[in-house]
């Protein structure tokens, strides 16, 4: 190329235009022709470039490499002037230069172009207008810029926040559909229940896109102004539509548009364009929206619909339809919520699966999702979550209730006082119940002669089957076996500091109750068998026994093992506490809402009126009890609670057992193992009412006839339910209809004692002297015992009310017309009968 060629093709080219004819001709001659092979670097970022090049042909690219982000490059063509800039202003290189292909390079060295510079002005003046121009453009863009990101920042969607997880159709689906709709920029409509993280599926399919670097943005429709400025603009005043430029707008909740912009968003959809809010006196023409429109809607909307204006329908269906999914969904909730909280992941239990499947979600994905992280706080690190740590908000049945505590503020005032149940436990029970004990293995040794055994069977028994309706397991609060337990547990931890065994749930849920039957049977024997009633040392030794179990449990798991799922008279009082008027219960509400620390549950420090307690010793959280046999009513919630949210509700005694109760086979067999004692008890009855010689001076024959005795009730039961199979074309299982026989097993069990009770009971100052010794004969000492027509009167009212209340308790839990449980109330009726017989007398 000779030299006006050059020239020629510099100023056809190249930014030299501008340039007289007599600069350009001096920067030709000044120029240098190179051939470069692919890949080869010019300059190096950060060095001064050597020369100016000028890319004559072929193609070179420029980059900045960068710590922390991705490196730009730009593709050069010829005609481009690389390093002029840096020359100029005596710069080292901004950029790295290399070439992707062979090319033929200008180059005019440094010192040669500095003297070009000297002697034409014209070169540094027309580069320093063009830089001063360029960086006018630069400032204006940045401003540009500035005020665009400050416009879409509320409404910026940063992310996506988690994925499509589920094998089921539906979840397969909504994944195939997320994808199709990430291929093109067609409108989308996401629509489905409240909960189900529609924006989030916007927000997959914007990222899943070729879009994803663009911003996206959300924008609650409810929220908007009916005039539709946020969006549109007004006048000159520009709106959300053309901040987001080729970006992404998500309508949220498009349900809850103003009317006044439905008309606006449709012309939107159809043609692409949009109209800003009109200023007065002026006529605003259309605009063309380069953003993607998508929207969240809770249902189809009539108008979209009908004008099919939207590329993309996806709808989401409700948690409660993709029961297959739920394990996947908590699965990957867990690994989220332990991610971010650092903590290490733990299993769910089976128990706790199948409950959450079993649940409905009213709430969908975001009621999950909180479920989770509730129940994650509430364990506390545990290894496993159980399924006493998962509980919704939207249990059933909480009618009928009155809150004896907001009624009478004085109680809630003691509940809460450290006189209960602590003071009274460490500062009478204990020491009451080791005079018990003690005199009764070392004071005289029958009944009439013993206070403690006087108390134990005369008086215990037949106050706490008489409490049961109206205080339930208050027993198990001021239980001395538990005092002992727990003094154990605090000393060994003194001595011996170390962690105490965490619950072996799963195991203690499946055989507990059977430990319980067990135990309690063999009581019954050994009491029969023993004469226990009249043998001090031998009913000491069963308190002792009880207090072991409680001891040992004590020493080895943490809290009340022991009273949760292995005591036997725990057993009984929680299968009798069911019956009970009053409950303890947390308002599902606030704890759902408001608490994060669940203190009622896990302890912890005072906060706020809540007080610095242990937490729940048998591991029950209020607001997810169902079942009055899970509290021992210690009112260590109540403490604990900085809500108010923990009740003591009075209610319809029993309505548990027909809403919310969770029926098992270890529980009836232990009702009708209580029914069986009241014919174990009355042996001698039996023999004489119906005139058998039932041998009982023969142990084996006794303990024959002893285990014969405790199955007569339950044999009779199944031969009524027999009889209900074969009548009713859909009976009820056994399993259900056996809690109908509750109250008449507490009823005759009242009526057994009431006669012990009411003619031994009070006669406790005489015995009182005599177990120190004194005679009592021929002194004239109080007592008060109840005539003979007093008690068959009051046991034959024990037997006729809990009769009828077990008839409808049966037709309540059974829910079918009388005449299909007809059997078992006849069955009901046949063995209150016969236990009157023996009991009450013809
Ligand atoms: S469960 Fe047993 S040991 Fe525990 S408090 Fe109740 S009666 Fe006492
Ligand atoms: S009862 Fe109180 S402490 Fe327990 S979860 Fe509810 S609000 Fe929290
Ligand atoms: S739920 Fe409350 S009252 Fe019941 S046992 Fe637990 S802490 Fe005690």
């Amino acid at each position: 190329m000779d030299q006006a060629e050059k020239i020629t093709w510099l100023k056809q080219n190249t930014v030299l235009e501008s340039l007289s004819d007599e600069t350009v001709g001096a920067i030709a001659a000044a120029i240098q022709e190179e051939s470069v092979q692919e890949n080869r670097r010019l300059v190096l970022e950060d060095t001064i470039p050597p020369a100016v090049y000028i890319l004559q042909a072929g193609r070179v690219e420029s980059y900045r490499t960068s710590q922390t982000g991705v490196a730009t490059a730009t593709s050069l063509l010829p005609g481009a002037i690389v390093y002029l800039k840096e020359l100029l202003i005596n710069a080292a290189a901004e950029d790295t230069t290399i070439t992707l292909s062979d090319c033929v390079v200008w180059e005019i060295p440094r010192a040669e172009f500095l003297a070009l510079t000297q002697q034409y002005p014209e070169i540094s003046q027309t580069f320093s207008r063009s830089l001063a121009t360029e960086l006018e453009l630069v400032s204006a863009q940045l401003a540009f810029e500035r005020e665009r990101q400050s416009a879409l920042r509320p409404y910026v969607v940063p992310k996506v926040r988690r994925g499509i997880v589920g094998t089921s159709r539906y979840a397969v689906r909504i994944r195939q559909e997320i994808k199709k709709a990430s291929g093109d920029r067609q409108s989308v409509l996401i629509f489905g229940e409240p909960g189900l993280e529609k924006d989030n599926t916007a927000a997959l399919i914007h990222f899943g896109s070729d879009d994803r670097k663009e911003p996206m943005i959300q924008v609650n429709c409810n929220t908007l102004q009916p005039n539709g400025s946020e969006l549109f603009g007004r006048g000159n005043k520009l709106g959300l539509l053309d901040w987001i430029g080729r970006g992404t707008i998500l309508l949220n909740n498009l349900e809850a548009i103003p009317v006044e912009l439905e008309e606006k968003l449709a012309q939107l959809l159809a043609t692409g364009e949009f109209t800003p809010i009109d200023r007065e006196g002026t006529t605003p023409t259309p605009r063309p929206c380069e953003a993607r429109i998508m929207m969240t809607s809770e249902k189809i909307l009539p108008r979209l619909e009908r004008g099919k204006l939207v590329g993309h329908t996806i709808k989401i269906p409700p948690l409660r339809v993709r029961k297959a999914d739920i394990q996947a969904q908590i699965e990957y909730y867990l690994s989220l919520l332990c991610r971010s909280r650092g903590i290490p992941k733990p299993k769910i239990t089976p128990e706790a699966l199948r409950r959450l499947q079993g649940y409905d979600f009213p709430g969908n994905a975001i009621e999950l999702q909180s479920l989770i992280a509730r129940a994650l706080t509430q364990s506390d690190g545990a290894a496993e979550l159980t399924e006493e740590v998962f509980w919704s908000a939207s249990l059933k049945n909480r009618r009928f209730r009155i809150n004896l505590l907001n009624a009478y503020p004085k109680l809630r005032q003691f509940l809460r006082s450290p006189w209960y149940p602590d003071r009274l436990n460490y500062g009478f029970t204990l020491g009451f119940f080791a005079v018990v004990v003690a005199v009764l293995m070392w004071g005289p040794q029958t009944r009439d002669r013993n206070v403690a055994l006087n108390f134990f069977w005369a008086w215990w028994w037949m106050l706490m089957l008489a409490a049961f309706p109206f205080v339930g397991r208050l027993w198990c609060a001021v239980c001395p076996f538990m005092i002992y337990g727990e003094l154990a547990q605090k000393f060994s931890l003194w001595i011996y500091p170390r962690k105490l065994q965490p619950w072996p749930r799963q195991e203690a849920e499946k055989w507990g109750g059977w430990f319980i039957f067990g135990m309690f049977a063999l009581i019954l024997l050994w009491e029969e068998l023993w004469n226990l009633e009249n043998v001090a040392y031998l009913s000491g030794c069963l308190l002792l026994l009880i207090t072991a179990g409680a001891v040992i449990f004590s020493l080895l798991f943490e809290r009340r093992f022991w009273c949760r799922y292995l005591c036997p008279i725990g057993g009984m009082n929680g299968l009798f506490a069911k019956l009970s008027m009053v409950e303890l219960r947390a308002q599902q509400g606030i704890c759902s809402a408001s608490c994060t620390t669940y203190q009622c549950y896990k302890g912890g420090p005072q906060k706020g009126e809540g007080l610095e307690t242990g937490g729940c010793p048998v591991y029950s959280h209020p607001a997810q009890l169902q079942d009055n046999k899970d509290c021992v009513l210690c009112m260590t919630c109540l403490k604990a609670c900085p809500h108010r949210s923990v009740e003591l509700n009075f209610r319809p005694p029993g309505i548990e057992l027909w809403t919310t109760h969770k029926p098992s086979y270890a529980e009836i067999s232990l009702l009708f193992l209580l029914f069986g004692a009241v014919f174990l008890h009355r042996l001698p009855e039996i023999e004489q009412q119906f005139g058998l010689n039932l041998q009982l001076d023969n142990s084996g024959i006794h303990a024959g006839v002893s285990v014969l005795a405790l199955l007569i009730p339950s044999a009779i039961a199944l031969v009524a339910h027999a009889l209900i199979r074969l009548f009713n074309a859909k009976p009820r299982p056994f399993l259900e209809l056996a809690y109908g026989y509750l109250p008449i097993v507490l009823g005759s069990s009242l009526a057994h004692y009431l006669r012990l009770g009411l003619t031994e009971a009070g006669r406790v100052i005489p015995v009182t002297i005599a177990t120190f010794g004194a005679d009592t004969q021929n002194l004239s000492l109080p007592i008060a015992v109840a005539d003979p027509a007093v008690i068959a009167f009051l046991q034959g009212v024990a037997f006729i009310f809990s009769f009828w209340l077990s008839v409808f308790l049966t037709q309540k839990i059974a829910r079918q017309p009388i005449w299909n449980l007809l059997p078992q109330h006849v069955a009901m009726a046949a063995i209150g009968s016969m236990l009157w017989v023996i009991t009450v007398g013809w």
